[in-house]
C-alpha cells in the first residue's frame, strides 16, 4: 500500500490531485490523517507543510524541499510532494507539480515560461505552450465585455453512448418520447428567463449531448425559441455542437444557416471508422467528410473539428494520421483532446492510462499533433486538463487567424457570468477580487442533472435563476 502522512496541514484534495499522477485513484482517510493508494507501492511517505509556510516531504530516508520562493500552501505541499514522488519513480511529469485544470492562469501569474520550469518543474514545450495560449486567451478574453452575459443551451441526450463518455448523456435509442418533453420544457425555461435579461450577450452556445439530435422541426423549434426570445446581436457568437455526424442533415444545416449561427462544431474524435465502430459511435469517417463537406458548401467557414489522443484501440500514430487528415480538410478550428477517464465511462482506467503501454508514446503523438497544426497555420487559443487525463497531458484548442471561440475561453476563464439552461447546467457569476488581475471568486448556480426531474421542475429552475442573476 502506498500512504502518504500529512503533518501541519489538510490539504486532502492536493495530495490526492499529485498522487492520482503516479499510481491511480486515492482514497482520502481524513480520521487517519493519510492518503492512500491500495494497490500502489509499498512505500510511507510524510508531506508537512512548516509553520513559515514551507513544505518538506520525507521518504525512504530522504528530504525534498524546494529552495526558493515559497509558494501558497496549497501550491507549496505539492510541490514538495511532487519532487519526492518524481524521484521515488522516476517519472516527469509534463505539468511538473501543476495538477489544476487551468495551467494557463498560473502562467498568466507567472513572468515567463521560465519561471514554470523552474519553480513547478513545467517541462519546457508545456511552459512554451501554456504561455503562449494565455497570452491568447487573454486577447480573446478581452474581446468579451465584462458585464456580458455568456449563455449555454444544454441537450443532454447523444443517438448511442461513446464508450469513453463520462457525460450525463441519455441515449435516444431508448427515449424518444423523452426528449421531446425535454425540448418543450427547454423552451419553457429559455420564455421564462429570457425577458429579464438585462445585459448584451456575447456567446450563445448549443451543446450537449448532442443538440442535433433533436429532429428537424424540434431543432428548428429550438432555435426559433432562442432567436425570438433571446437578443442576440449580430456580432454574439453563436455555437450549436452538432458533435456527431450521423445527426446532421440537410435540413438542420438550412435551419442554424438561416438563423445566422456563426459557428459549429462536427466532431470526428478520429478519422480511422473501424475505431469509431468499437467506441459506439454510429458513424464512419467518411460520414465526417461528407457532413463537413456538405457544411462548408452551405457557407459555414466557422467549423471546428475535435479529436481525442490516447483512444483505445488506436496506437499513437493514429491519432497522427487523423490530425493529418482534418488539417488536409482545413476546418477554422481543431480541437485536441486527450482521453480522460471519469467514473461512469464505460472503458477502464487502464485503458486510458496504457496506450501502447507507455507514456512517451502519447505524449510524443500529441507533440507531432500540435507540431502539425502550427506548420499548417493553426496556434493554440484555449487549454484546460481534467482530472485523470491520460499520463497529467491536457487539452488544446487551436486556431486559425482569428477565429479561436469567444465562449470556450470565457466559460474556462471563470470571469465571465454564464446562464445555462437545460438538465446539468451550470450557471456562473463571478466576482474581481481586490489584488486579483486573473483570478475571480465564482459563485454557482446548478439545474438539476437528470432530464425527468427537470421537465418536472423547469419553472422552479428558471426561478431559480431569475433570482440567482438579480435580474
Ligand atoms: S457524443 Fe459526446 S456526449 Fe454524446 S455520448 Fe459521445 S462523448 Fe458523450
Amino acid at each position: 500500500m502506498f500512504e502518504v502522512i500529512l503533518k501541519g496541514h489538510d490539504k486532502y484534495y492536493g495530495v490526492s490531485d499529485v498522487v492520482r499522477m503516479f499510481f491511480g485513484v486515492p482514497e482520502e482517510l481524513k480520521d487517519e490523517g493519510k492518503v492512500t493508494v491500495a494497490d500502489g507501492p509499498d512505500i510511507r511517505i510524510v508531506n508537512e507543510l512548516l509553520p513559515d509556510g514551507k513544505s518538506v516531504t520525507y521518504a525512504d530516508g530522504k528530504t525534498y524541499e524546494f529552495e526558493g520562493e515559497i509558494l501558497e500552501p496549497g501550491r507549496e505541499i505539492k510541490r514538495s510532494l511532487y519532487m519526492a514522488l518524481s524521484d521515488i519513480t522516476s517519472v516527469k511529469m509534463p505539468w511538473g507539480c501543476l495538477t489544476g485544470i487551468r495551467p494557463t492562469l498560473v502562467a498568466s501569474e507567472e513572468e515567463s515560461a521560465g519561471s514554470l520550469e523552474e519553480k513547478y518543474f513545467v517541462r519546457p514545450d508545456k511552459a512554451a505552450l501554456a504561455v503562449e495560449t494565455s497570452g491568447e486567451e487573454q486577447r480573446i478574453l478581452s474581446m468579451v465585455p465584462d458585464n456580458s452575459l455568456c449563455i449555454y443551451v444544454g441537450i443532454p441526450f447523444c443517438p448511442s453512448r461513446c464508450e469513453y463518455c463520462s457525460f450525463v448523456s441519455s441515449d435516444i435509442s431508448c427515449h424518444m418520447d423523452r426528449l421531446v418533453n425535454y425540448e418543450a420544457a427547454l423552451e419553457r425555461e429559455i420564455k421564462a428567463v429570457a425577458s429579464y435579461i438585462n445585459r448584451p450577450v456575447a456567446t450563445l452556445y448549443v451543446g450537449g449531448g448532442t443538440p442535433t439530435v433533436l429532429e428537424e422541426k424540434e431543432f428548428a423549434s429550438l432555435l426559433d425559441c432562442i432567436y425570438t426570445n433571446i437578443r442576440i446581436a449580430p456580432e454574439c457568437e453563436v455555437t450549436i455542437e452538432a458533435g456527431r455526424p450521423d445527426t446532421i442533415t440537410d435540413g438542420k444545416l438550412i435551419s442554424m444557416r438561416d438563423h445566422g449561427i456563426t459557428r459549429i462544431c462536427i466532431n470526428p474524435q478520429t478519422m480511422r471508422s473501424d475505431t469509431l465502430l468499437k467506441l459506439g459511435r454510429k458513424h464512419t469517417a467518411e460520414d465526417t467528410v461528407r457532413v463537413y463537406s456538405q457544411a462548408v458548401n452551405m457557407g459555414f467557414d466557422l467549423i471546428n473539428m475535435d479529436l481525442i489522443a490516447g483512444l483505445p484501440y488506436e496506437n499513437a500514430s493514429d491519432h497522427v494520421d487523423s490530425t493529418r487528415r482534418l488539417i488536409e480538410l482545413a476546418p477554422a478550428n481543431i480541437t485536441v483532446h486527450t482521453l480522460y477517464k471519469k467514473r461512469r465511462a464505460r472503458i477502464s482506467r487502464e485503458q486510458v492510462m496504457d496506450i501502447d503501454k507507455s507514456r512517451g508514446e502519447l505524449d510524443a503523438c500529441v507533440a507531432e499533433s500540435y507540431r502539425l497544426l502550427e506548420e499548417a497555420g493553426y496556434h493554440p487559443y484555449y487549454m484546460y486538463r481534467q482530472k485523470d487525463t491520460g499520463h497529467g497531458l491536457e487539452n488544446t484548442g487551436f486556431a486559425k487567424g482569428d477565429t479561436g471561440s469567444l465562449y470556450n475561453v470565457a466559460m474556462m476563464s471563470d470571469a465571465r457570468d454564464v446562464l445555462s439552461f437545460g438538465a446539468g447546467g451550470m450557471s456562473k457569476r463571478c466576482f474581481k477580487q481586490e489584488g486579483e488581475l486573473y483570478k475571480h471568486r465564482v459563485e454557482r448556480c446548478p439545474t438539476v442533472k437528470d432530464a425527468l426531474t427537470y421537465i418536472d421542475r423547469v419553472k422552479e429552475m428558471a426561478e431559480k435563476k431569475i433570482s440567482f442573476f438579480g435580474f
